[in-house]
């Protein structure tokens, strides 16, 4: 908490301890704002710099003092829950279910089998978060970390087509960035802080967030790191959403329940990973046809509940009969 006299620094070079050769490594290494720096650890500021840890530490503390992080009132809590985003889906059920769309300021994750629309539902969103914000959107840009190779902009285009938007400026608005493994896709998230801002990006979304994880730590021995890693990772993507105020959309393939009519079907194989970071678990499964029913699972102000939406060759609906 700064005092009242003192100007919050406004750059990096500003703070403490950054003259200009530390301010260019630092930029050179994508910890050029405040923001970055912010969010990042006192060992990648030392490994950059060349700083002690101490140092680095100071650094960062000053970066965090610069974007009031660390305590607040109630009052400045609720003001910042006023400046909650959302971001349409396409389908009113789907909108109604999550409190109005997909929020900023936190991870959003959807579990569920192969073929339950998690793909379908990212691309939709890349298209609507261009939208106009009295249409459901923040007229802002789409970051898609695709770890699965299953980005598909023709789909974009149809998407777009059906919304009336033209096909050729919704796909320059979307940044795609295909990871080939996990260390991969943690370093893809860590780059996006660099452009997050200047792009004007209000969605991040990485599908599969678990993909690479799950292969790469198989079995009960590394089942440890990998819920390390990943839990690092998601508290990254935790730390972005809130900072640079951008919804955060994660996707989780698990496997359905053979037991499912008589189990709780929410608790499939694998489960949702957001145990300990803040955010809205969506389970999908299918139904019949195109038919999908959402499930929001322990939201921490929403109610339990489910919805139907359809995955149609426009994009994501709600089914007729169920608007
Ligand atoms: P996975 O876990 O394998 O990644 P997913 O949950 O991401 O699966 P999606 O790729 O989103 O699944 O969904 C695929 C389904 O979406 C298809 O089986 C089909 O039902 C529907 N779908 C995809 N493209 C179209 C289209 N052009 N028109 C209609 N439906 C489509
Ligand atoms: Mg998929």
């Amino acid at each position: 908490m700064s005092s009242k006299v003192k100007r919050r620094p406004r750059d990096i070079t500003e703070l403490p301890e950054v003259g200009p050769a530390i301010a260019d490594k630092l930029s050179s290494a994508g910890f050029g704002t405040i923001e970055a720096l912010a969010v990042a650890l006192p060992q990648e500021v030392s490994s950059v710099t060349g700083l002690s840890l101490a140092a680095s530490q100071r650094i960062i503390s000053a970066a965090r003092e610069a974007l009031d992080l660390g305590f607040k009132t109630a009052d400045e809590l609720y003001e910042r829950r006023l400046k909650v985003a959302r971001i349409t889906t396409g389908s009113k059920n789907l909108d109604k279910l999550l409190g109005g769309g997909v929020e900023t300021q936190i991870i959003t994750e959807f579990y569920g089998e192969y073929g339950s629309g998690k793909t379908q539902l990212c691309h939709q969103l890349c298209v609507n978060v261009q939208l106009p914000r009295d249409m459901g959107g923040l007229e802002g840009s789409a970051v898609y970390v695709d770890c699965e190779g299953t980005f598909r902009p023709e789909r974009i285009v149809a998407m777009s087509r059906a919304r009336g938007l033209d096909p050729s400026k919704t796909l320059k608005n979307i940044i795609v960035a295909r990871a080939y493994n996990s260390d991969h896709q943690m370093l893809i998230v860590e780059q996006v802080k660099d452009f997050i801002q200047e792009r004007n990006v209000k969605l991040l979304i990485v599908d599969s967030v678990t993909g690479f994880f799950r292969a790469e730590y198989p079995g009960r021995e590394t089942l440890v790191l990998r819920q390390q890693k990943l839990n690092k990772h998601l508290h990254t993507l935790a730390r972005i959403a809130d900072t640079f105020e951008v919804a955060v959309v994660v996707t989780n393939q698990v496997m359905a329940r053979p037991d499912a009519v008589f189990g709780d079907p929410t608790i499939a194989v694998g489960g949702h990973v957001l145990f300990h970071v803040p955010g809205a678990r969506v389970f999908l499964r299918k139904l019949r046809g195109g038919r999908r029913v959402a499930r929001l699972v322990d939201s921490p102000y929403l109610p339990e509940s489910e919805a139907v939406f359809e995955v149609t060759e426009d994009g994501i609906r709600d089914p007729l009969g169920y608007e």
